[in-house]
C-alpha cells in the first residue's frame, strides 16, 4: 500500500488530481496550471477584542481556478483553518463545481481562530477586518464566498455589508446570506437535502431499503443537523451521532427532535436523547449501514479504516477521508461516495442564490428543491456511469469528470 502519511492536505489532493491527470493523458503544462491555485492571499485581521486587547489573526483567501466562471467558495473559521488546509479546500471547490456543471470555478477562505471562543461582537469585527483585507479580490464576477466550518449566515450578512460600505449594495457578492438580506429560500439546508437526495439515489441503486437502514452522522453542525432530520424523514433509523464534544449512540435508534433540540451534546445526560456515550473514534466504527461524515477532514485514515463496519460512506465533510483509507475501504468492498458529489447542494444552492441576486428575483422554495435535485442526480448519474463502465472507485469517477471539464475550458480560452 502506498505509504501517504507525511503529506499535508493539499499535497493528499493533488495526489488524487495526479492520478485523474494521469488517466485524462494532460499535457504537463495544464497539468502544472490546474494543480497550483492561480492566486493566494493572506492578510492580518487585527481584532479588538471585548476586554479591549487587540488580539490578530491569520485570514487567507485562495483562488485556484476560474477558468469555468467566478472563483466560489467558502470561508472557514476554524484553529486549523491553515494555508495548506485552505489550498486543498479552494482545489475541491475547483472540481466540484465542475463535476456538478454550475458555472464557477474554485476558491476558499478562512480565518484561522476559534468562533466559539470570540463574542457575537468579536466575530462582527473580526468578519469586517478580514472583508476589508480581501475585498479588492472579491466581486460578483469575481469571487464569490459563502459560509463554511464556523461560518454562517450572519457571517455573510457582515460581509455584504462591510463590502457595499466600498462598492455599494452588492448582495451577489456572496451567498448563503440571511434570506431577509437576499439569501435563497432552502440554501440553510441545501447541503444536507443533497447529502440525503444522493442517498436516496444511491439506496435504490445498491440496493439498500431505507425504511430502518441505521445510520452514523460525525458532526450536527448546518450539514449533520440538516442531514438527521431529513434522513429520519426518510425511514433512516439514526444510531449514532457526535459534535467536537463526543458522540452517542443507540442501536434502537436516538430520539431525533431530541438530538436536534439540544444545542451541543456537551449537556447533562437527562437533556440527551436515550444513549451510551461514545468518543468520536468510537462512533465511527459503530455497527451501522450508512457512515456520514460531516464535520472535519481527515477523519478516516489508516489507522481506523480496517475497523469500519458501515456498508456505505457519504462524504458530507470535506476531505473526511485519507488517500490510505480510501484504498483500504476500497479492498474491503466498503461504497464511498465523494465530498464532491456529495456535499455539492450547498454550493449548487449558492449558484441558485447568486442567479436570483442578479436577476432581483426570488425562487419559490419547491423550485430551488426541484432544481437542486435534478443538478445533483444528473452529476450522480454520470458519475456513476463513468465508475461503471472505466471500472473506477466513485471519487475517481468524480474527479476525471471534474478535471476534465476544467481542463478543456483552459485549453478553449486558449490563454497560453
Ligand atoms: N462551503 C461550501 C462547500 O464547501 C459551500 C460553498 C459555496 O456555497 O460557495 O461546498
Amino acid at each position: 500500500m502506498l505509504s501517504v502519511q507525511q503529506l499535508n492536505p493539499f499535497e493528499e489532493v493533488n495526489l488524487l488530481f495526479d492520478r485523474a491527470a494521469d488517466r485524462l493523458c494532460l499535457p504537463d503544462g495544464c497539468r502544472e496550471m490546474l494543480r497550483r491555485p492561480w492566486r493566494e492571499l493572506q492578510v492580518q485581521v487585527p481584532v479588538r477584542m471585548d476586554d479591549g486587547q487587540v488580539k490578530v489573526f491569520a485570514g487567507y483567501r485562495v483562488q485556484h481556478n476560474a477558468a469555468r466562471g467566478p472563483y466560489k467558495g467558502g470561508v472557514r473559521y476554524h484553529p486549523e483553518a491553515g494555508l495548506d488546509e485552505i489550498r486543498a479546500l479552494a482545489s475541491l471547490m475547483t472540481w466540484k463545481t465542475a463535476l456538478v456543471n454550475i458555472p464557477f470555478g474554485g476558491a476558499k477562505g478562512g480565518v484561522q481562530c476559534d468562533p466559539n471562543a470570540l463574542s457575537h461582537d468579536e466575530l462582527n469585527r473580526l468578519t469586517r477586518r478580514y472583508t476589508i483585507g480581501i475585498e479588492h479580490l472579491i466581486a460578483p464576477h469575481r469571487d464569490i464566498p459563502a459560509p463554511d466550518m464556523g461560518t454562517n449566515s450572519q457571517t455573510m450578512a457582515w460581509m455584504m455589508d462591510a463590502y457595499g460600505l466600498i462598492h455599494g449594495h452588492s448582495p451577489a457578492v456572496v451567498t448563503g446570506k440571511p434570506v431577509e438580506l437576499g439569501g435563497s429560500l432552502g440554501r440553510e439546508a441545501a447541503t444536507g437535502r443533497g447529502v440525503v437526495t444522493i442517498l436516496q439515489e444511491m439506496a435504490r441503486d445498491m440496493p439498500m431499503d431505507l425504511k430502518g437502514a441505521r445510520i452514523v452522522v460525525q458532526g450536527l453542525g448546518n450539514v449533520g443537523s440538516w442531514v438527521v432530520r431529513l434522513a429520519n424523514e426518510q425511514g433512516c433509523k439514526v444510531v449514532g451521532a457526535s459534535d467536537a464534544s463526543g458522540g452517542i449512540y443507540n442501536p434502537k435508534g436516538l430520539d431525533v427532535t431530541t438530538l436536534l433540540a439540544v444545542k451541543g451534546l456537551d449537556v447533562p445526560a437527562d437533556d440527551l436523547p436515550a444513549g451510551e456515550r461514545v468518543t468520536n473514534q468510537e462512533l465511527l466504527e459503530l455497527d451501522c449501514d450508512v457512515l456520514i461524515p460531516a464535520a472535519i477532514g481527515n477523519v478516516i485514515t489508516a489507522a481506523n479504516a480496517s475497523r469500519i463496519k458501515a456498508r456505505l460512506i457519504m462524504e458530507a465533510a470535506n476531505h473526511p477521508t485519507t488517500p490510505e483509507a480510501d484504498e483500504i475501504l476500497a479492498d474491503r468492498g466498503i461504497v464511498l461516495l465523494p465530498d464532491i458529489l456529495v456535499n455539492a447542494g450547498g454550493v449548487i444552492v449558492s449558484y441558485f442564490e447568486w442567479t436570483q441576486n442578479l436577476q432581483e428575483f426570488r425562487w419559490d422554495e419547491d423550485q430551488v428543491n426541484q432544481e437542486l435535485a435534478k443538478i445533483l442526480i444528473a452529476a450522480y448519474r454520470e458519475m456513476r456511469a463513468k465508475a461503471k463502465t472505466r471500472n473506477l472507485t466513485y471519487r475517481e469517477a468524480a474527479l476525471e469528470i471534474g478535471v476534465e471539464r476544467v481542463a478543456r475550458a483552459v485549453e478553449l480560452r486558449g490563454f497560453v
